[in-house]
């Protein structure tokens, strides 16, 4: 049972049901919520979406934006590009999108899976033992429902009445109280950027809509609101003109909301057999746009994991590396997305004067703008993420080629695609299970390659990556360009990649042993011989 529909809740239903597993989705909502909330989609989650199949849906409904531009009092500091040239991907961009449609899309996957929310449907108590939980649940009808499930995850939100019942408790605090609102104006502000200004008042924002002329409007130092949204309009007005120094016109604003910025998160995401995801495990300042970037991450991350141990296909700890990966990523967000409040709010005096100098020098000096504009990308698209540390990755000898073990595979640029080996092997990212990709034939390899497939092909792809006539099994690389960007030219060199994209181990033709380990990992342990059946294939050759 999933207990909340918002993009955590969707991710990982839509997930384990690609994975077999029958889900069931509740939501204590009416229906769906109609308001904006997030809107910057960050590169990895882009990708996320290919991997998840949606990326088509969701595109042409956003808007690109890659500049950030400073104004104060009526003078333009700075235009910075961001500068995604850097990093390896296939969407070197941030769409915005309401978070209103991300979750129609999400909901419409998960429908053509076979399920439907079940909305006005209130998770009210919980007990659980070593076999499952029991829940109570509910109906906007006044019926109440008593249901047994094996597996509970609370995606239920900040107020996450699962981590409350489960005892998680949130550690950090509660900071600023800043003002939002949504509205159509009438200003010739550049849509391919994210305006930060600065007045007498304190600092403003403006972020596009994909909607002509509507923008998101944050006010970091007046965040009072009686209910009056004209009032609101007006006083946007009048700052937003300070900020740009001509006059900008506001509409009444079509949401307005007040909200204290949490910097606030759990220690474990699991307690036996529940879990939690999204912002029921982390909250914190909208201010670098990370939330629900970070809770459908959260949600990619344990749907294969919940799935192979219901499967059968891993041991119950499996689950402990979710909360092993995850934690120390909330956490490190909640440093970053501080750092970015105590930026944008800026209420230093000192800040208006030392600013105008500090851009003049970021925007005068290229190799310094393109290194701050690159620090804040790699941070902000959840690129640079590495699971390294995790139980699931196996460390590789130091200066190899290809993605090191804890990093994504997926590091393909939109020009890679053009050729067919790195579009095949998009295609096979998207595939559900494990993936094991060995750089062409070898004798003390193939035998093993062809055991594995006969005995974990449930869970685990076996490919080569090979020349034209590898036969059909193999990803096509007649030039050997994928074999050279994945590490894999020597023959027999193989790496070995999690269903969620990331690389958890790779090692040449006689590092069957490296390999071994990893496939136990992957098992939590439930397999301990992966090769046994192998050995014998192995040494005949
Ligand atoms: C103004 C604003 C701007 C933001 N901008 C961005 C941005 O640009 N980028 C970004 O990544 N993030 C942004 N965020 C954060 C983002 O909106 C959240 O991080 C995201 O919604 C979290 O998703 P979730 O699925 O974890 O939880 P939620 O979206 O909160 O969903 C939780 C669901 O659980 C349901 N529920 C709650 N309790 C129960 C219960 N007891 N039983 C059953 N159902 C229950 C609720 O009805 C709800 O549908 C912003 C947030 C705000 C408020």
């Amino acid at each position: 049972m999933v207990v909340g529909a918002g993009p955590a809740g969707l991710t990982l239903t839509h997930e384990l049901l690609r994975r077999g597993v029958p889900v069931r989705l509740v939501d204590a909502a009416a229906g769906p919520a109609p308001t904006s909330r997030a809107l910057a989609t960050h590169a990895r989650t882009l990708e996320t979406y290919d991997q998840m199949g949606i990326l088509p849906d969701l595109m042409p409904k956003g808007r690109r934006v890659q500049k950030f531009t400073l104004h104060q009092n009526g003078r333009k500091l700075a235009a910075l590009n961001a500068d995604y040239s850097q990093l390896a991907t296939r969407y070197p961009m941030t769409v915005m999108v309401d978070q209103a449609i991300t979750e129609q899309v999400l909901r419409d996957a998960v429908s053509r899976l076979g399920v439907e929310v079940e909305w006005g449907t209130r998770l009210q108590s919980l007990e659980h033992d070593a076999d499952g939980a029991t829940a109570v649940l509910d109906r906007a009808d006044g019926t109440r429902e008593t249901v047994r499930t094996p597996w509970l995850v609370g995606c239920d939100g900040g107020h996450s009445t699962v981590r409350k019942l489960l005892g998680l408790t949130l550690v950090g605090d509660s900071s600023e109280t800043w003002l939002i609102a949504d509205a159509v104006l009438d200003t010739d502000l550049d849509d391919r950027s994210i305006h930060w200004l600065r007045t007498r008042y304190g600092s403003l924002m403006a972020v596009p809509f994909p909607e002509q002329g509507k923008w998101r409007l944050l006010d970091t130092a007046d965040a009072s609101y009686d209910g009056d949204a004209d009032a609101v309009g007006a006083r946007f007005a009048e700052r937003l003109s300070l900020g740009v120094g001509r006059p900008v016109r506001v509409e009444r604003p079509t949401w307005v909301s007040v909200f204290t910025i949490q910097q606030r998160m759990i220690r474990s995401m699991r307690s036996g057999r529940c879990l939690v995801a999204g912002d029921a495990a982390h909250v914190h300042s909208p201010a670098s746009g990370q939330g629900m970037n970070t809770g459908i991450q959260d949600a990619y991350n344990l749907a294969w994991k919940l799935a192979a141990v219901v499967r059968g296909e891993a041991a119950e700890a499996l689950l402990d590396t979710y909360s092993e990966e995850r934690v120390p990523v909330g956490a490190a967000l909640l440093g970053s997305t501080n750092r970015a409040t105590q930026l944008i709010q800026l209420k230093h005096p000192v800040a208006a004067f030392v600013l105008p100098v500090m851009f003049k020098v970021v925007s005068t000096f290229p190799a310094l703008r393109s290194k701050v504009s690159r620090k804040i990308m790699k941070a902000m698209s959840a690129l640079d993420l590495s699971y390294a540390d995790s139980a699931l990755s196996r460390p590789a000898a130091p200066g190899g080629d290809g993605p090191a073990p804890g990093r994504r595979l997926s590091e393909l640029t939109e020009a890679d695609l053009a050729q067919p080996g790195f579009a095949a092997l998009a295609e096979e990212l998207r595939a559900v299970g494990w993936k094991l990709l060995a750089g062409g034939s070898h004798p003390a390899l193939d035998g093993t390659l062809a055991a594995l497939e006969k005995r974990f092909g449930g869970w685990l792809s076996v490919r080569t990556v090979a020349g034209p006539d590898a036969g059909p099994t193999a990803l096509p690389d007649p030039d050997g360009a994928l074999r050279r960007r994945l590490g894999l030219t020597a023959a027999g060199s193989w790496v070995l990649v999690r269903p969620d994209g990331y690389v958890s181990a790779r090692g040449g033709a006689g590092e069957t042993a490296l390999l071994a380990s990893a496939l136990t990992a992957a098992t939590a342990g439930l397999v301990t011989d992966p090769l046994s059946d192998t050995g014998g294939a192995a040494a005949a050759h």
